[in-house]
């Protein structure tokens, strides 16, 4: 299969020279990238060309965080007003009764959300697997699949939950509220599963696999280490949520006297292979040793804003010599899964650090920056070096966006900072994963975009039902004293 993609207005290369190429083509061999270059286009026989005359083009994204049973639960009224724990207490039921159709529906709109966004890539950290049943996993692998997005699985764990929501839960919903309360023994048996059946570390892999628990377990620092054990024999990553709050910064101090990322780097959790969502709340320390062990950070920017959280020192990261990528985090805790979406946020929010005005402009990050920790950066975060960049040997793994749109107008003088401070489109021109075409003019082309919307309502609405029937929760309702 030889393919030709020409007539691109500009092609953002992300290789290592930062390659920006005029009126550029690119030929496609058998899914990897076998030439490229500007103006006039190769002679040869083609199986395929396809002209992308007013579009940008640039290696797909890769998404460094999501959780993707969520998009069963977006946008709900009774979870829009609430931080981390309220937002937590009135989602773990509705999440404990998704069946693995549910899950199957679920992963098969995010791929397709990210794939129509510019993502080729996709992290998903399954932490809340009911029960510790397999069949979620294999649901949700089989409907990745059939998408054609590229998959970096992280099989999760929730040995605990947090405060006291596990007995307010189980009064409700039976113990280990309702089955989704990991015990550490056969989570970590499943995990070993997991990876012997679905991690494929060849070049070109549609999958991978990496571990997570989902936050760190301090007062069980031995399934901390039984994880890092596991990952280090096994050659996979480690991705948590890290965001040391007082009280774990306080309870790390008391009983062991260091701070809660020194804890982790003493249970064998810090590494290259290490990426943390979030770290919102590190200190200048913190990032010293983060950056020492060589871990990276998947920076969510829109559930700062959609849970109330504190906004992430990202310049600083960067600054200590820390990898920060890129990621749209659970559909619930963003409600969007648009990763050139998340990729526009990124370059904004994190001027606000500390209230605004603090953070010097010398710092901001450029919109080639964010290009860069969306591709090269993530794919090197996840253990990738055959994707990121559109270079010669690489997998056709690319993107491109239509700038002819009006949002666009006056914003010419650099396409990528058009394409990510202008416009309020999202959709992309052209997805392609492995030289296969996925997205073509904003539009799915394996699957009927509306047909997987309506399977998710339709089993949304459904969990809720069952969830109200047996909480007595509305949640509907937005809960708290609105005003008008
Ligand atoms: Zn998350």
């Amino acid at each position: 299969m030889r393919l030709l993609i020409e007539k691109i207005d500009a092609l953002y290369t992300c290789d290592d020279r930062r390659s920006v190429l005029k009126h550029a083509w690119i030929v496609v061999e058998n899914g990897k990238i076998a030439a490229l270059g500007e103006h006039d286009s190769p002679d040869g026989d083609f199986d395929e060309r396809i002209d992308l005359s007013g579009s940008i083009a640039m290696p797909g994204f890769v998404n460094a965080h999501h959780h993707f049973f969520q998009t069963l639960t977006r946008a709900l009224p009774r979870a829009q007003r609430g931080q981390l724990m309220d937002w937590l207490r009135v989602l773990y039921p509705v999440w404990s009764a998704m069946s693995p159709d549910d899950l199957a529906a679920a992963a098969a709109a995010s791929a397709s959300e990210l794939l129509l966004t510019g993502a080729t890539t996709s992290v998903d950290h399954f932490y809340l697997v009911p029960r510790c049943d397999p069949s979620y996993v294999d649901a949700e692998v089989a409907a990745v699949r059939d998408a054609g997005l590229r998959l970096h699985l992280v099989r999760g764990s929730m040995t605990a939950i947090e405060g006291d929501l596990e007995h307010v839960l189980s009064e409700s919903l039976g113990p280990r509220a309702g089955g989704i309360i990991d015990e550490p023994g056969p989570v970590l048996a499943d995990m070993r599963r997991m990876i012997e059946r679905y991690h494929d570390a060849s070049d070109g892999s549609m999958l991978t696999v990496a571990l997570g628990p989902t936050t760190p377990t301090y007062d069980d620092l031995g399934f901390l280490r039984a994880v890092a054990k596991l990952a280090a024999e096994a050659g996979v990553g480690i991705h948590m949520h890290v965001h040391p709050q007082d009280r774990e910064r306080a309870l790390c101090r008391k009983r062991f006297g260091r701070t809660p990322i020194e804890v982790l780097d003493g249970a064998g959790i810090l590494g290259t292979r290490t990426w943390l969502a979030h770290a919102t709340r590190l200190d200048s320390d913190d990032m010293a040793l983060l950056a020492d062990r060589g871990v990276g950070v998947a920076h969510c920017p829109r559930m700062i804003l959609r849970l109330g959280a504190r906004i992430p020192r990202i310049h600083d990261m960067i600054v200590s010599g820390m990898r920060v990528a890129v990621g749209v985090d659970g559909a619930a805790s963003n409600d969007s899964g648009s990763m050139l979406g998340e990729m526009r946020l990124a370059l904004l929010l994190h001027r606000l650090c500390n209230g605004g005005g603090e953070v010097s402009p010398d710092a901001w990050l450029t919109p080639h920056n964010v290009l860069v920790m969306a591709t090269r950066v993530t794919a090197d975060l996840i253990g990738r070096s055959d994707i990121g960049q559109i270079t010669p040997g690489f997998c056709a793994d690319i993107t491109a966006f239509d700038m002819r749109g009006i949002g666009f107008a006056g914003a010419r003088a650099d396409l990528l900072s058009g394409l990510l401070l202008a416009g309020d489109d999202t959709r992309a021109s052209l997805t392609m994963v492995a030289g296969r075409p996925l997205v073509r003019d904003g539009r799915l082309l394996l699957h009927d975009e509306h047909a997987l919307r309506e399977k998710v309502d339709r089993a949304a609405e459904r969990l809720v039902a069952h969830m109200t029937s047996i909480t007595g929760v509305d949640y509907c309702d937005f809960g708290g004293q609105a005003g008008h």
